[in-house]
């Protein structure tokens, strides 16, 4: 409506003048303006239609404006907004059974926080006084937030500027076989070199005086790296062997976005549930309640727990179990039981996304490869197929990425890029024919990449 499109310019201009943005230089940025959002979809500050392939920051996993997420909110927000993280809260105990529930093994207390950087401090924390040990091994290409220890522990560009050298923190290689560090051919090798490297790493750094090794059980941000068959288990036994906690970050890759409730469950044997690999600790956030109420955590072991039985927990925040984004917990994940939202995520991945990317990439010379799982999914663009040259710098820009991505918005598709990289991670409710739709558009946008190569 013309109210609607007034108010959004408004709200540009109050923008430009007052909000200080993140990862960005102030002065030449020109953000789109969001008036409504609902399902699949949002409408930008002209009011034009957008099918979300970014779920925003890969958190919106219900879709946008879920209607008993919204309704539980607002009677929550009737009831009690808020309440001291001391007092018990009838939000808080079942958001934290209905996660119990559903992380592997004995992961069965739960630490809140308000988002995926503070539970990856705390994760680290409780794996510091766990152990009594300090340093923490982490991936290069991987992401685990923006707080000071967050950020040093991440292994992407985003660390540079923030990496004093003392946090304590060292990095390794992951399997990633399109850009093989191991010299690889297939997966297996992939697998066996990445893990014969991590142990080395251990082995060289002191195995006595690592605290934890953290990863994310499918890399998101840094692009989508399914790891293959064996290396989530061969890292838990690394672990086993030196005592060192695991501590798997699921912040992206939980609450169905691979079409299981975490992403670590790929990792189970054969028969699939007898043999789960159950990483100590595992951090979440973003899904957890599609991030209607800033909401994330840290899943506990027994073991770990108990750490912290006699011996007083030195951490803890104003909001933590905040009522309005617990239950909002609640709704999300009764709701995305109830509607087989889950599974979905699963049956639209295998059958129309992946499939759908796997034509994409046979026909358009800019993409060297498409790889993900369940609604997680990544397309790597290149110059060049041979060489995998990427279509922009790792941790920059260009103008060819641009245009892609500009292209794909004058379409009516909101993708979510990451230097050469554009994913596709719409929300887990997204119907066959909005999946299609979307493959249609970037199928288009995908001829400006191959020209502008
Ligand atoms: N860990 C992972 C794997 C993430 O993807 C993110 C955010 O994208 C974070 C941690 C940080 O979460 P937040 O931005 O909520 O602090």
């Amino acid at each position: 409506s013309a109210a609607e499109l007034v108010a959004g310019r408004r709200a540009y201009e109050l923008d430009r003048r007052h909000v200080f943005h993140s990862w960005s230089a102030q002065a030449g940025l020109a953000p789109m303006t969001i008036t409504k959002a609902e399902g699949c979809y949002v409408w930008d500050g002209e009011g034009s239609r957008l099918l979300d392939f970014s779920s925003q920051m890969v958190n919106t996993n219900i879709g946008h404006q879920h209607p008993r997420v919204v309704a539980a909110i607002v009677e929550q927000a009737q009831k009690l907004c808020t309440i001291a993280p001391s007092h018990v809260n009838d939000a808080r105990s079942e958001a934290a059974r209905l996660i119990s529930e559903r992380t592997p093994g004995d992961l069965d207390k739960v630490f809140f926080t308000n988002g995926g950087a503070e539970a990856v401090e705390h994760a680290v924390r409780m794996a510091r006084l766990h152990t009594g040990r300090r340093k923490v091994l982490s991936r290069y290409r991987s992401y685990h937030g923006g707080t000071d220890t967050a950020v040093n522990i991440t292994g992407d560009p985003r660390r540079w500027a923030n990496d004093y050298g003392d946090a304590g923190v060292v990095h390794f290689f992951g399997p990633f076989l399109y850009r093989s560090r191991f010299y690889a051919d297939t997966q297996e090798q992939e697998c066996e070199r990445a893990l014969a490297h991590l142990d080395e790493v251990v082995a060289m750094e002191g195995p006595g005086q690592i605290a934890a090794i953290i990863l994310e059980s499918v890399p998101g941000t840094a692009g989508i790296m399914v790891p293959p068959p064996g290396y989530l288990r061969g890292v838990r036994e690394i672990c086993d062997r030196h005592g060192i906690v695991f501590i798997a970050d699921e912040v992206m890759s939980g609450f169905g976005r691979t079409g299981r409730w975490f992403a670590i469950e790929h990792a189970q044997g054969g028969d699939g549930e007898s043999d789960p690999v159950v990483p100590d600790l595992i951090t979440f956030a973003k899904g957890v309640n599609s991030g209607y109420v800033p909401l994330g955590g840290v899943a506990i072991s027994a073991e770990i727990a108990a750490s912290f039985d006699e011996r007083t927990y030195p951490g803890g925040l104003t909001y933590s179990g905040h009522p309005l984004a617990t239950a909002a917990a609640v709704a999300t994940i009764t709701t995305m039981a109830e509607e087989g939202i889950v599974e979905n995520a699963a049956r639209v991945g295998a059958e129309v996304i992946g499939p759908g990317l796997a034509e994409l990439a046979r026909r358009h010379p800019s993409v060297g490869e498409v790889r993900g799982i369940g609604m997680f999914w990544a397309i790597e663009l290149v110059r060049d197929r041979a060489t995998r040259e990427p279509l922009a710098p790792y941790g920059g820009t260009s103008e060819s990425m641009n245009t892609v991505v500009a292209e794909c918005k004058r379409l009516g598709l909101l993708p979510f890029a990451n230097y050469n990289r554009i994913h596709a991670v719409p929300p887990l409710i997204i119907t066959d024919e909005q999946a299609r739709a979307g493959l249609a558009i970037l199928d288009e946008a995908l001829e400006v990449a191959d020209r502008s190569r």
